[in-house]
């Protein structure tokens, strides 16, 4: 389930659009000036970002500046009035990758939304083999070799691995890996990531009590260092 980010200060507009949003599978959280939406953007992580241009306190273009610095592949979508159309230009420099002027209707933000995700989701390179410390997978032949001894893991440790790798170096909370590996339909709890990154462990770690592929962030979930 993708997790969409909205900083916007017009309350309804925002009640109107999570609703749409969530009708559509959708996760959706909120954030109603530029400095909530900036914390809530690097604490959150979401899929894609919904930014309105005149906000209260800090405005859109500079919230826009400072998540790109700070997460550049994060797809925002800034959402404009009509009068600021001249200023789209400016919104497109500060690493906006697409926008709508208000009022708009739901089907085309959900285009756009759907084309946005997609567009960063083709951007991203997943290698198709990693190799680190003993360990090497290959992702297109579904093969793991471990002190180049095949080693057998399940799809689901794949999947796990893969998200990992897609999120190299960055904190995975058990929710990003129970949202993008298990899905929602069968909703396990988060205790089950855990296990299975401990079953995985023991096939991928040199010793699996001192882990140096996959670590614990205490608190906060896992990282992949790879
Ligand atoms: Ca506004």
């Amino acid at each position: 389930m993708e997790k969409i980010l909205i900083i916007e200060d017009e309350k309804d507009l925002v009640t109107g659009l999570k609703f749409n949003l969530e009708a559509r599978n959708y996760k959706v959280i909120s954030a109603y000036s530029g400095e909530e939406g900036l914390k809530t953007a690097l604490l959150d992580k979401p899929d894609l970002i919904l930014l309105d241009i005149m906000l209260p306190g800090k405005n859109g273009y500079k919230v826009c500046m400072e998540i790109k610095q700070k997460m550049p592949d994060v797809p925002i979508i800034m959402l404009t009035a009509k009068s600021q159309e001249p200023d789209i230009v400016a919104g497109l420099d500060m690493g906006a990758d697409d926008y709508i002027t208000k009022p708009f209707g739901v089907l085309e933000l959900i285009a756009r939304i759907k084309a946005a995700l997609r567009r960063s989701k083709q951007g991203k390179v997943v290698p198709d083999i990693i190799n680190t410390g003993n360990l090497e997978i290959d992702f297109r032949k579904y093969v793991a070799r471990k002190k180049k001894k095949p080693i057998e893991l399940s799809n689901r440790e794949f999947e796990i691995m893969k998200y990992f790798v897609e999120k190299k170096n960055e904190i995975v909370t058990r929710e990003d890996l129970l949202n993008h590996v298990w899905g929602y339909e069968s909703y396990p709890n988060t205790r089950t990531v855990d296990t299975h990154i401990a079953i995985l462990r023991q096939k991928i770690e040199d010793d699996p009590n001192e882990p140096k592929i996959i670590i614990t962030m205490h608190g906060l979930g896992y990282k992949y260092i790879g």
